[in-house]
């Protein structure tokens, strides 16, 4: 590594307040304002506001002299050259969607600590083998089109370029191909891509409450759980809430309320910290003195083990046939998303803790409960995450926060784990 400055570089160091007032000026666009001056975003894949945020980080990366490519999908790369471009190149980032009602460090965090990187670099002049890609994925939250990591996923292969342009909007009905168009991010660059980084790092909020009650500065993150969503169907009979005999009913409200303990129960008997929740029960017609004719639910399901979560569908999937049978009602399912559980490349993830303990930051391994961009980069190349403590353990809310000092502390980390491998040479 060649660098200007006297200075070595394993004691370079991002700037925080710069990192900051980007986050700050990239979270003005769709900002939303609570009661108590906490403030968030509203930035939903492909809206007027997600463009407005992508022209910005784009002019941002302009501004640093990297160059900016967009593929078919709209995911946007911006690279920095290294001395040595036939080496694979080392990719940091993560999404600038949000959710409705989100946060303002989900996801742009990763995006704009990897831009600080990158600025970082150029500040102090460093040289590397290996050029450095600024990325951000489209539709990561999958919150206006499913599923969620959807540029991503196309990226790497996982989905067909036509199928993914064909998603339907949840809120609107648009198309995702024609709101790409229409926002101008419909890129030339083909999906899926032919250019595999020796190495994807992703700096993320823990959207969680563990590193902040137990006291760690940085997240090591070892994996991603698989998760599991099961929509399900229950057609029974619609009756007189008064005159209709309990032993004659057809209820698909019990059952509802059934399937929810029934999966609350099911996270004690499975192993490896299960988790299940149900947050979306609607019945109909939805009237307090009638029998419900129908209900519809979703299970979400998520575990680190395979093999554990495959057992909690069967187990369901048992209950489900045994309750249909019991009540009296028609009980049909049908999967939304499956993503299996992903490990992180064990080298890389021990790299970025002993980069945290270097550096003076107190660590703990973990998994990460919610879906990130890495784990699409996990299906072509090493991959790890570093975690910063969230505030009150929130996020998808926008009182989520992350302390300054935290920030500091996770860019700092992303930066030492990144210079690494851009000179690792041909290893
Ligand atoms: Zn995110």
């Amino acid at each position: 590594m060649a660098n200007r400055d006297t200075s070595s570089t394993a004691d370079l160091q991002i700037d925080v307040g710069r990192l900051v007032a980007r986050l700050d000026e990239l979270g003005q666009i769709g900002r939303i304002d609570g009661p108590n001056g906490e403030w968030g975003n509203a930035r939903l894949a492909l809206t007027d506001e997600d463009r407005a945020g992508r022209d910005l980080v784009v002019a941002w990366m302009r501004d640093l002299g990297l160059t900016v490519t967009i593929d078919a999908i709209g995911n946007v790369v911006a690279t920095r050259l290294g001395t040595r471009p036939d080496l694979a190149p080392v990719m940091s980032g993560s999404h600038i969607d949000t959710v409705g009602t989100g946060g303002r460090f989900d996801g742009n965090l990763g995006v704009l600590a990897a831009l600080e990187v990158a600025e970082t670099l150029e500040q102090y002049g460093v040289e590397t083998e290996r050029s450095f890609q600024v990325a951000f994925f489209t539709d990561e939250e999958g919150a206006r089109f499913a599923p969620d990591m959807l540029g991503s996923l196309v990226h790497v292969g996982g989905m067909p370029l036509e199928e993914a342009l064909d998603t339907i909007a949840v809120d609107d009905g648009a198309r995702l191909g024609d709101e790409l168009s229409r926002i101008g991010y419909a890129g030339p660059v083909p999906c899926p891509t032919t250019s595999v980084p020796h190495a994807f790092v992703e700096l993320h909020i823990e959207q969680g409450p563990i590193l902040e009650t137990e006291g760690f500065t940085i997240g090591v993150v070892e994996g991603v759980q698989g998760i599991s969503w099961t929509e399900i169907v229950i057609v029974g009979q619609s009756a007189h809430a008064g005159t209709t005999p309990m032993r004659l009913r057809h209820d698909p409200s019990y059952c509802a309320g059934a399937i929810a303990t029934f999966v609350r129960d099911l996270t004690r008997r499975i192993r490896h910290d299960q988790v299940g929740t149900v947050g979306r029960i609607e019945l109909y017609p939805n009237l307090v003195n009638v029998v419900p004719a129908r209900a519809v639910l979703v299970v979400d399901m998520r575990n680190t083990d395979d093999r554990a979560l495959s057992e909690a569908e069967a187990l369901l999937a048992e209950f489900l046939d045994d309750l249909a049978a019991s009540e009296g009602v028609d009980i049909t399912k049908r999967s939304l998303a499956r993503f299996e559980p992903v490990d992180f490349d064990p080298a890389l993830v021990d790299r970025v803790e002993a980069t945290a303990h270097r550096l003076g930051y107190s660590t703990r391994r973990m998994p990460s409960g919610a879906g990130h961009d890495a784990q699409m980069l996990a299906r072509i190349c090493p991959t790890a995450m570093v975690f910063t403590p969230s505030v009150n353990g929130l996020s998808h809310n926008i009182a989520e926060f992350t302390e300054t000092s935290d920030l500091e502390a996770g860019a700092n980390v992303l930066l030492q784990v990144i210079m690494e491998r851009l000179d690792s040479g041909d290893d």
